[in-house]
């Protein structure tokens, strides 16, 4: 077999021969004559590419590199390789004749952006796992969030939230992230860099988590502080949700001079994020600050930003965030170069009971300094969106966050695969061009199905959520396909994403009542992998017996809280966390038990 690379060297290309080849030569009888020509047909606009193959020759041709990449696993995909969660010990890879090799098809991304954002506590390999699946699952962008994602590691290494594991030396974080970046550079994804914690550096810190630093604000930054109540300070110590006062000359000089050094020192990064602080209520009061609106300041300093960055002749994309106080539209500013950047709308307050509606859009409610409540519902998130639509049409996406928190109170993933769905398939409605979804990496318990259906809805939302829920049920579980669903469907069924998420009265007696009733199907559930399952199916159902146990407990533990038993709510936590403290090493590509401890306990209360 020959994969032949057509096109001027290039490592993108050459990794998508690589793994065509080691695939193909995995699935092809050892002497099928097969050689297939890798092309690119340089293209702006939306991954497209274009598959031609046939039993002894053929061709994949794509728009970009990344987009040859796409279509080669996506036609390994139609041959019927399954790429089913990050990690190349969760593949199928199916023997197959060279007659199987009759596929001609050409597919265009529906949208531009289809990324993952890092979040929760993650190995080394939990991190070049996930950007290896990414391509693999139609996706082309990731993000890695501050500028080293040192807090990431380390909640991972020290085992933060469960003390059954000491903590391990931690890989220095520069060479992590350097590794990453070669990993994402090598499949020619999209690379997202930074968001919060500019403003803490400009007041002199490193501020790369949203961890306190006991360090004294110094005097010399003082004045480029928020001030709140009368007093320029760190915002509860914290530099990453400390805001600045932007009428201060230097802040603004200081804020655009950073990012510019940074945009200068980091010429792969393709769209670098200009977030303010990480909380809100807590902007600047003075007098000048008080004249305009914190939005209208926002776009002069990105606008400085532009400027500097073009007088250096640099193309690194900008994206700015709405997002608490930013949700409200500028009055009177208005970006010179909308080219140069991407608006990401973040409906963080969201629900994750119903996919986006655009349909009921209520009007913007006053802006109060300082005073605002973050919007509960979709339809008050979208108003913002559109007030921001009516000032900028450039580029934009969605950050969202159905992996990020809520997922937790999806106990069976079924619900939540159908949320990400019909949010997808909805996206152009709202006038959005793809999605960056902000989320843990070790969101598969029970599996990776809503990261699957988000990768591939973000491709094609076209493609109907009943197929590919039976194109990865049958895949992860054999024979035992229906079985699975119907236990993983009941369980969603069941649940309520937004409570454990902390929405809505802590006490309900009917969610209650539902929660016992999951408690009692994880009881009853008996996992039992169909005779002659392969190892990865085995591992599938592995962690489905081990998934009853652990949601059953959780189930059981929000049933207390519910009720209103807050005593048997805790005792029920302390066991949860016991026991998947317990049994992290076996399953921590799939449960990332920091968070999912951090969130219950955090936002839902237990
Ligand atoms: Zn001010």
């Amino acid at each position: 077999m020959e994969i032949i690379c057509v096109s001027p060297a290039d490592d993108t290309l050459a990794f998508a021969a690589d793994e065509l080849r080691d695939y193909l030569g995995r699935m092809l009888p050892t002497d099928a004559a097969l050689s297939v020509a890798l092309r690119v047909e340089p293209a702006p606009g939306n991954d497209r590419f274009a598959v031609d193959l046939s039993p002894d020759h053929g061709a994949i041709t794509g728009s970009s590199p990344r987009a040859v990449l796409l279509g080669a696993y996506d036609a390994l995909r139609r041959l019927g390789c399954r790429f089913l969660a990050p990690g190349r010990d969760s593949e199928i890879v199916p023997r197959i004749g060279p007659e199987a090799l009759r596929l001609r098809y050409e597919k265009t991304a529906a949208f531009y952006h289809r990324g993952v954002c890092i979040e929760g506590a993650d190995s080394r390999e939990n991190i070049l796992d996930f950007i290896d699946w990414l391509p693999k699952t139609g996706y082309n962008a990731f993000f890695l969030q501050f500028k080293t994602p040192v807090v990431f590691l380390e909640r991972w290494y020290r085992h933060l939230n469960n003390p059954s594991l000491p903590p391990e030396p931690m890989p220095a974080p520069e060479a992590v992230m350097a590794e990453a970046e070669a990993a994402i550079a090598r499949r020619g994804l999209m690379l997202h860099k930074v968001g919060h914690g500019w403003t803490g550096q400009v007041l002199g810190y490193d501020a790369n988590s949203w961890d306190a630093d006991s360090r004294p604000l110094a005097e010399d930054k003082r004045a480029m502080a928020a001030e709140i109540g009368g007093v320029r300070g760190l915002f509860g110590g914290v530099p990453a949700n400390t805001n600045l006062c932007l009428a201060d000359p230097d802040a603004r000089e200081r804020f655009a001079a950073l990012v510019t050094d940074y945009a200068r020192e980091n010429p792969g990064v393709d769209y670098l994020h200009i977030w303010l602080a990480d909380a809100f209520n807590n902007i600047c009061e003075c007098s000048a600050c008080r004249r305009t609106t914190l939005s209208d300041q926002y776009v002069a300093l990105l606008d400085d930003i532009d400027r500097r960055l073009t007088a250096e002749g640099l193309d690194t994309k900008l994206v700015f965030l709405l997002y608490q106080e930013l949700l409200w539209p500028p009055k009177k500013e208005r970006l010179a170069h909308p080219d140069r950047f991407a608006l990401m709308f973040a409906p963080i307050s969201r629900t994750f009971a119903r996919s986006y509606d655009a349909a009921q859009v209520p009007p913007i409610p006053p802006y109060v300094r300082n005073r605002i409540t973050l919007p509960g519902d979709l339809g008050e998130n979208l108003a913002f969106l559109r007030g921001w639509q009516a000032v900028f049409d450039g580029d934009s996406f969605v950050y969202d966050y159905p992996l990020g928190r809520a997922h937790y109170g999806d106990l069976g993933y079924v619900h939540m695969a159908r949320i990400i769905h019909g949010d997808t398939q909805r996206l152009r409605e709202l006038g959005l061009n793809g999605t960056v979804s902000c989320q843990e990496l070790r969101a598969g318990m029970p599996n990776f199905l809503p990261n699957y259906v988000m990768g591939r809805a973000l491709f094609d939302p076209e493609e109907d959520l009943d197929g590919l829920l039976e194109e990865y049920f049958s895949a992860a579980y054999g024979a035992g396909a229906p079985q699975a669903l119907s236990f993983l469907s009941e369980l969603s069924e069941l649940s309520d994403c937004d409570y454990v998420n902390g929405k809505g009265p802590r006490r309900d007696p009917e969610l209650a009542g539902r929660m016992d009733r999951a408690a009692a199907l994880c009881r009853a559930f008996a996992a039992a992998p169909p005779a002659g399952c392969g190892p990865v199916q085995a591992g599938f159902w592995d962690r489905l017996g081990y998934h009853a146990r652990y949601a059953g407990r959780l189930a059981a533990a929000l049933a207390a809280l519910a009720r209103g038993d807050t005593d048997a709510a805790a005792s029920l936590w302390q066991e949860l966390t016991s026991f998947i403290g317990a049994n992290e090493p076996r399953y921590q590509p799939w449960l990332d038990v920091y968070r999912v401890l951090d969130v219950t306990k955090n936002y839902t209360g237990l």
